[in-house]
């Protein structure tokens, strides 16, 4: 299997590929390639079309038996930000001192190279031992994670359940660990809401007021008593649901009016004790008891899950320590991932590279790393279709 390129030169291949979200620039087609003369089966999903045309997205799988364990990734990329402050081209893929630097490097074509190393590994191992695959390995990649994540993995998931296509379980490989190899597997995500809210009271002079009437006064009330809200305790496996004020405006430049508007953003972190429409509710009744007057405008981007600990994560956490000799914490915390799609279709956990360096200057994955994660990957697979896993 020469002829396949190293685990480091397919992460610097891919990041030589400027696919700032939701361009594709040519990301999908290097995985493809090798995944092809694997003996993979791939299909090609463009959907939507937007300015920059369709977004690009690869199904692939090898075998046809069950169960079908798959690893979901994204191969797009934040944008660079100022080019001058990185110290190489965020698109060169410079090595230097054992170090691969680009944008993506960590988030998350890094964890894909590792991916493909793996299966190619594992692949051939089951082929000198004459065996076939006890069912399937299938790479969900989208090129549309970053971005709106409209034409992405949650239509690639629509079109494998109009296909006939089961996945069993899956990992996807965002940067979860925060200092080496082996920190942290996630087995859920708590869900955000953004909400805004217009008070509206009654325009009027500065030397008469009435304070009832103030959408000012009522907004600075309604922001008083949520801020000090204790929406929970956290549970076993998540930390206590929290709100965040992310902007009060009312953009009065005058000094004698009281303004007949004033407006709020928040935005709000929750664990399973909740989900988008209960907190829809609680939040209609603040605003009543406070605002009186107003407008809402309330935006669930991804519900809170968990995957409760099982066999996936058994497997997954058993091969990170048996690889690194470190036990994994089993966490909810971060941001939203693509796994709040895929937790609808079968159990997901997400396992990655560090994530130290993801969306920043000088992103940056070490060549080691790298091949510790797909030997990770690799002891997943091989624990994953063993008969007495983990
Ligand atoms: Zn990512």
């Amino acid at each position: 299997m020469d002829q396949f390129p190293d685990i480091c030169e397919l992460a610097r291949a891919l990041i030589r590929c400027p696919s700032v979200t939701p361009v594709d620039a040519g990301a999908l087609d290097v995985v493809q390639k090798v995944l092809e003369t694997m003996g993979f089966i791939c299909h090609r999903l463009p959907f939507g079309d937007g300015p920059t045309g369709k977004v690009e997205n690869l199904y692939a799988k090898f075998g046809t038996g069950r169960p079908n364990f798959c690893y979901a990734g994204h191969t797009d990329v934040v944008p660079p930000g100022e080019t001058d402050s990185w110290s190489f081209d965020p698109f060169e893929a410079s090595l230097d001192e054992g170090m691969i630097y680009g944008r993506g490097a960590v988030d998350m074509k890094g964890a894909i190279a590792a991916f493909v190393d793996a299966s190619r590994r594992y692949l051939s191992v089951i082929s000198e031992k004459d065996c076939s695959l006890p069912g399937a390995i299938s790479l969900l990649i989208t090129g549309d994670e970053e971005g709106s994540a409209i034409n992405g993995t949650k239509k690639v998931l629509e079109w494998l359940r109009a296909n006939g296509e089961t996945l069993d379980d899956c990992l996807v490989g965002e940067p979860t660990n925060s200092e080496q190899l082996g920190d942290m597997v996630k087995i859920g995500r708590r869900g955000s809401l953004n909400a805004r809210v217009v008070v509206k009271g009654v325009q009027g002079h500065v030397a008469y007021p009435g304070t009832e009437a103030s959408s000012v006064h009522r907004l600075v009330r309604l922001l008083a008593s949520i801020e000090r809200l204790s929406l929970d305790a956290g549970t076993e496996y998540f930390q206590p649901s929290n709100l965040e004020i992310t902007s009060i405006d009312v953009g009065n430049h005058t000094t004698n009016v009281v303004p007949a508007r004033a407006s709020a953003q928040f935005n709000i972190r929750f664990n399973d004790r909740h989900d988008g429409e209960s907190l829809r509710d609680q939040i209609h009744n603040w605003c009543n008891t406070h605002a009186k007057d107003f407008d809402l405008d309330i935006e669930v981007s991804g519900e809170a899950f968990l995957t409760a600990p099982g066999k996936l994560s058994d497997v997954v956490s058993a091969a990170v320590a048996g690889t690194t000799g470190r036990k994994p914490i089993l966490s909810t915390s971060g941001g939203t991932s693509d796994a709040r799609f895929i937790k609808d279709i079968c159990p997901v956990v997400e396992f990655g590279l560090i994530s130290r360096t993801m969306h920043k200057v000088d992103e940056c994955v070490s060549v080691s790393d790298l091949s510790l994660l797909s030997d990770i990957y690799l002891e997943i697979l091989g624990r994953y279709f063993s008969e007495d896993s983990p």
